[in-house]
């Protein structure tokens, strides 16, 4: 449930602050990614005090327990000696998994409510849902849930070794990943894997297995990841999308995604299982 924090709840000193301004995080300028206490610290976001919301308790399972507070500061962007702004993108790596969940399903949150404000059926401005994250339109009672974007990400393998892409977003960055791409409306994620291996290096696949998920905040994807094995056909990259793509023996990879990434992880899990066995 989602719920506007009281007063007093504010002044708790356990509770993990996520403060949004523009796309950016407010975080220390010297410290961990994750901190309590915020209140305190910050004198000036009393001014916010009505906008501060608790976000649902993180699963069970999630290693972090206290409560999570959420305040949005949209364009305004504070300036203050202890404190700065970073993105997302750059915390992927200075914390733990645990801790990036927890700022990632914060972000997803804040996209959420930045753009659901009006009635997507009616116009009429929408109203948070108190019970559920959700907003509702009090006018024609539709309602609106936080988008979340199924791809599938797979590592093609082929005796011991790996079809990794260059994509032209990272054409700067030198790093070949696994191959990724949106599930389209209709289609089963088996098929999605088939579809986008094929149209992205022109190679079919086959005996895809189920690795596993993780949920990915730019802005709203949840990644599921397969392992395939190489059926047919020679690589031919997709322009628009690939920079380049080639097979790497395993134990001779090129810059790869940090293990945080389930792009990472599926590298990881692909050698383990079908790299040389030698070593
Ligand atoms: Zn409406």
């Amino acid at each position: 449930m989602i719920s506007i924090v009281s007063d007093n709840r504010l002044r708790s000193t356990e509770a993990i602050w996520v403060v949004f301004s523009r796309d950016k995080l407010l975080v220390p300028s010297s410290a961990d990614t994750l901190f309590s206490g915020f209140w305190q610290q910050l004198p000036f976001l009393h001014h916010y005090a009505p906008s501060v919301v608790e976000l649902p308790p993180l699963s069970p399972e999630h290693e972090l327990h206290q409560p999570v507070f959420l305040l949005d500061l949209g364009a305004e962007a504070p300036s203050h000696d202890d404190w700065e702004l970073a993105s997302m993108r750059s915390l992927l790596a200075a914390g733990s998994e645990a801790q990036f969940s927890v700022l990632a399903r914060a972000w997803q949150y804040v996209y959420f409510l930045r753009t659901h404000r009006f009635c997507g059926q009616c116009g009429t401005r929408t109203e948070l849902v108190d019970w559920e994250m959700a907003v509702q339109c009090h006018c024609c009672k539709h309602r609106a849930y936080p988008r979340i974007s199924p791809c599938i990400i797979v590592a093609v393998y082929r005796d011991s070794q790996l079809l990794l892409a260059k994509g032209v977003r990272h054409k700067e960055s030198n790093m070949y990943s696994t191959l990724a791409g949106f599930v389209e409306s209709g289609e089963s994620l088996e098929q999605a894997v088939h579809r986008e291996v094929e149209e992205e290096v022109g190679v079919k696949v086959k005996n895809l297995t189920y690795f596993d998920s993780q949920p990915w905040p730019f802005p709203h994807s949840l990644m599921m990841g397969y392992l395939a094995e190489y059926k047919s056909g020679d690589i031919v990259p997709q322009e628009s999308e690939i920079v380049d793509a080639q097979w790497f023996d395993m134990d001779a990879l090129p810059v790869i995604p940090p293990k945080l990434s389930i792009a990472g992880r599926l590298i990881e899990a692909a050698i383990a299982q079908f790299g040389p066995k030698d070593k």
